[in-house]
């Protein structure tokens, strides 16, 4: 019973990953949101991840909507690569 309901209320860290990327496509619940906030405030793994998505989307979005920066792709592209792994090495710790 008592695990059940633990189940029910925690995400695990898959789920939650899963969850992030589903909700930049598609609108989640109000309980998938409600358990995807508390999985996040309580996880920093997952906040970390989900920063890092953030950062990806805004730096795609950016090249989407300013086409004439298309000239600078390979050096955004090693920029987010290096910051990336900045974040991953920096997890690690
Ligand atoms: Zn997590």
């Amino acid at each position: 019973m008592y695990s059940t309901i633990i189940h029910k209320l925690f995400l695990t860290c898959q789920e939650t990953t899963l969850l992030l990327e589903v909700k930049n496509n598609l609108p989640l619940s109000f309980i998938q949101n409600i358990r995807l906030q508390i999985h996040l405030y309580i996880c920093k793994n997952c906040q970390s991840y989900h920063q890092n998505l953030k950062t990806i989307d805004k730096i795609l979005e950016g090249n989407i909507m300013n086409p004439s920066a298309e000239g600078n792709n390979d050096l955004k592209c090693q920029q987010l690569k290096t910051r990336i792994m900045k974040n991953i090495t920096n997890e690690k710790k």
